[in-house]
């Protein structure tokens, strides 16, 4: 499968890179505005394959995009000094503008993955202008969030984290959910499996994983300007779901057609996602305080998405 990167600073980079390393797309090509950041990136990228794969990775225009599956969206401008949020939003809702429209002219019909920031406000930006269907248009959402919350529970408890299941829902940001609740591991409620191997989740302990979870980005951009390793990943492993038909259930964000009854909002849910995107939305069991805390993100982000003009 070939694979297009439009933006590649070090999100969009180290997306490429975790995907070439997997080895699952055969042609990656990354295309930037500044055309020697792409093709340098692209050589870098490329001298690590030998060890790994027979991924192909080139830099290109966006007539080099032709016959790409997937298109990762990783392009977006920073804020500048003294301008407000909407205003950013306003100013990356014309890069997309831009972005999307010349992907679409060569690539009519490919499935978009959302990377920029804000992840769930972009994503219903690049819904709107692309006018795809909105289960080929992904945002990575909490996808880095539920693999945040699932490796610091199976840290307490002392299994992989790949035997937790455990899943954080909404806003990739401020307002996100981690569903507590209906948390297991091994197939019991987190709780019953503390309580058997003596490793209870006392509430310092429920309040510390909560605060690593949602604050582990302040955290990592504190310490060294920006996170991309973790999100990189994320966005290769959505592609793996993708090339691979693999009806993988991930937390990803869509707009979705409605969340505790808040209408077209684009927001993390657990959805299957094989050959052609998004093929189901999950509505997991909540608590009372955990729907009430999903309504609040959702209502949220659909009045951020509302506020921005294209
Ligand atoms: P991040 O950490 O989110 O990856 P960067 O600033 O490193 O942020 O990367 C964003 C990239 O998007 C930059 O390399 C920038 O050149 C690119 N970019 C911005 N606007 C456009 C555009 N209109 N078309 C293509 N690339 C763009």
């Amino acid at each position: 499968m070939k694979v297009g990167i439009v933006g590649a600073g070090m999100v969009g980079s180290s997306a490429g890179y975790a995907l070439a390393l997997t080895g699952i797309a055969s042609e990656i090509v990354l295309v930037d505005m500044h055309e020697a950041l792409a093709r340098a990136q692209a050589e870098d990228i490329a001298h690590a394959t030998p060890f790994h794969s027979a991924t192909k990775v080139t830099a290109g225009s966006y007539a080099d995009l032709a016959g790409s599956s997937v298109v990762i969206i990783a392009a977006g401008v920073n804020q500048k000094p003294g301008e407000d949020r909407l205003a950013l939003l306003e100013r990356n809702a014309q890069v997309f503008k831009q972005v999307v429209g010349a992907i679409l002219a060569v690539v009519p019909n490919p499935i978009l993955l959302i990377a920029s920031n804000p992840v769930d406000i972009m994503t219903d930006i690049a819904t709107r202008i692309s006018g795809l269907s909105p289960q080929r248009v992904i945002g990575s959402g909490t996808i880095l969030d539920t693999a945040r919350f699932r490796s610091l529970l199976g840290r307490h408890l002392g299994i992989s984290s790949q035997s937790v299941h455990a899943y954080v829902l909404g806003e990739h940001g401020d307002s996100e959910v981690l569903t507590w609740s209906n948390a297991r591991a091994g197939s019991l409620a987190v709780s019953d499996f503390a309580a058997q191997t003596g490793k209870p989740i006392t509430k310092e302990i429920r309040a510390e994983i909560d605060d690593n979870v949602r604050n582990a980005a302040y955290r990592i951009i504190e310490g060294k300007g920006s996170t991309y390793y973790g999100i990189g990943a994320g966005l290769a492993r959505i592609i793996k779901a993708i090339a691979l038909d693999q009806r993988a259930v991930l937390s990803v964000s869509i707009v979705t057609p409605a969340v505790e009854g808040v209408e077209h909002v684009a927001l993390s849910v657990p959805r299957v996602i094989g050959a052609q995107g998004v093929m189901t939305d999950l509505f997991p069991e909540l608590d009372d305080a955990e729907h009430a805390a999903l309504k609040r993100s959702a209502l949220l982000l659909k009045e951020k998405a509302s506020a921005v003009r294209l």
